[in-house]
């Protein structure tokens, strides 16, 4: 690298996961010289880490499963999950510009088979794409095009001329961006100190994420004067092995293929239907943090290898699924006191039964669809799970068109940012697949907007 003169790139990328990666692909393809700079030694970040599964709506695989869904409903869905607070402008892009999406999971050939319903959908909008096959062909894409591409180089400041963001400075010297930059540097769930200032309720919350995930793009456009979004929103999730490595994450959500939660006491505290964002602040009041997924043989069997949330199987081997002939001795090996386990499972049954009403209200098995199912059919089962930090879904105040907006709404010129680093898509809660569907159709849309500017 020669980072010298101020106008050696037209564009500058910082951070290479999904966001950057895409972005950095389509300025180099739209004929700009561009430059991603990576604080890691390798690309990938929070994106490269995660279960890959995309929300998106009226897609092949939908329609080969024979599942009707349209931008309509996806964006009520994403409107209703949001509780009101999400910004429907940014919620009616996204949907506009799927089609983006879509045609770049395409080309890399990254599609698999694989849709359910996950957290605030009402209907199977959850698309498994091989997201490891996508980060590389856009990189591949990316090195084509002439992009440089310089791992281990950390953005410290922004470069401003007076009016607009015009380069971005590093420990190497300044990266000249007169067209514009990209932020693209993912969340702060490695930042102890952030979290602590916006959320601290859920700083105890695991680690996770792409561990270069540190804010720095929030940072550095605060400095400017850029407001934020959602922030006060962010919740860890629900799910994680406490002994999960940065390697393999151990994410399991067995309530909603039918398991119940319950607490170091045995007793439950939520509708497990709900979001595991919502979930994951639940359990982090529980006592010691810990929420224990029990289920039975028959949502045992529901297992799906090879799948992110639902693979069971893989928790079983890596030894982190307790099983036992009965709930009694389930309880007996949790640990729980006598007793405690058993009535709670009798009285969920109950209420599966339509006995009574249940006290959490939960009515199906995810976001309210799906019929219950007793927990009543031997062996029994216990994963014992903690809420994680995995991204952190508020940040930079941004227009539809990706520019950053200062705290009083006006924009900040040159300066644009797409992915988690954003805040403003999610506001209460969390839909499955939002957050790689955004960082894939931003990523993309910064680009564009820097292109055309
Ligand atoms: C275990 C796990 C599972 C997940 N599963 C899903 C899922 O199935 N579906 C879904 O939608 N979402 C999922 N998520 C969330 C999703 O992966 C992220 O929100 C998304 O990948 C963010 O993409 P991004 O490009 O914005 O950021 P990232 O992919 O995190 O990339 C940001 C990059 O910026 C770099 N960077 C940071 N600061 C600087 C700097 N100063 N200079 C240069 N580079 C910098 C970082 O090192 C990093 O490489 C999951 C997250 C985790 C951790």
């Amino acid at each position: 690298m020669s980072p010298s003169g101020e106008h050696e790139f037209d564009a500058v990328v910082v951070g290479g996961g999904l966001a950057g990666i895409a972005a950095t692909q389509r300025l180099a393809e739209r004929g700009l010289r561009v430059a991603l700079v990576e604080k890691r030694d390798r690309l990938g970040g929070s994106s490269a880490m995660s279960g890959g599964w995309f929300a998106l709506a009226d897609t092949a695989v939908q329609h080969r499963a024979g599942v009707a869904d349209s931008g309509e409903v996806f964006f009520a869905d994403m409107v209703d999950t949001g509780g009101g607070f999400a910004d429907e402008a940014l919620l009616r892009a996204l949907v506009a510009h799927q089609s983006s999406a879509i045609a770049a999971i395409e080309r890399a050939a990254a599609w698999t088979d694989e849709l359910k319903v996950s957290a605030g959908m009402t209907v199977a909008r959850a698309h498994l794409v091989r997201i490891g096959a996508l980060l590389a062909h856009l990189q591949a894409g990316a090195v084509d095009g002439g992009a440089a591409i310089i791992c281990g180089c950390a953005a410290e400041e922004l470069v401003w001329d007076g009016s607009r963001v015009v380069g971005v400075r590093t420990a190497a010297g300044v990266l000249g961006a007169p067209s514009g930059v990209a932020l693209t540097s993912g969340g702060f769930s490695r930042s102890r100190e952030l979290l602590d200032l916006f959320v601290p309720d859920q700083a105890s919350a695991m680690p996770y994420g792409g561990v270069g995930n540190t804010g720095d793009g929030i940072r550095m456009a605060w400095m400017l004067g850029a407001g934020l979004a959602d922030i006060g929103h962010v919740t860890g999730t629900y799910g994680q092995h406490a002994e999960a490595t940065d390697d393999e994450h151990e994410l399991l959500t067995a309530n909603y293929l039918g398991a119940i939660l319950v607490n170091a006491h045995g007793d439950r505290f939520a509708d497990e239907s709900e979001s595991y964002k919502v979930l994951g602040a639940a359990v982090l009041a529980q006592p010691g943090g810990a929420g224990f997924q029990v289920f039975d043989s028959v949502v045992r069997a529901r297992s799906r290898p090879g799948v992110p949330l639902s693979d069971m199987d893989r928790i079983e081997e890596l030894g982190h699924l307790v099983s036992a002939p009965t709930i009694e001795a389930l309880g007996r090996e949790l640990g729980f006191s006598r007793g405690a386990l058993e009535r709670t499972v009798a009285q969920y049954n109950d209420v599966v039964a339509g006995r009574c009403d249940d006290p959490f209200g939960r009515t199906g098995l995810v976001n309210g669809v799906g019929a219950l199912v007793p927990v009543e059919t031997g062996p029994f089962y216990a994963y014992a799970a903690v809420t994680a930090m995995t991204s952190t879904y508020g940040g930079l105040g941004v227009a539809p068109d990706t520019v950053v907006r200062r705290v009083d709404g006006s924009p900040i010129a040159g300066l644009h940012a797409a992915g988690e680093v954003v805040g403003g898509f999610h506001g209460a809660s969390y839909m499955t697949g939002t957050a790689l569907t955004k960082a894939l159709v931003f990523g993309y849309r910064a680009a564009d907007a820097i292109a055309d500017s």
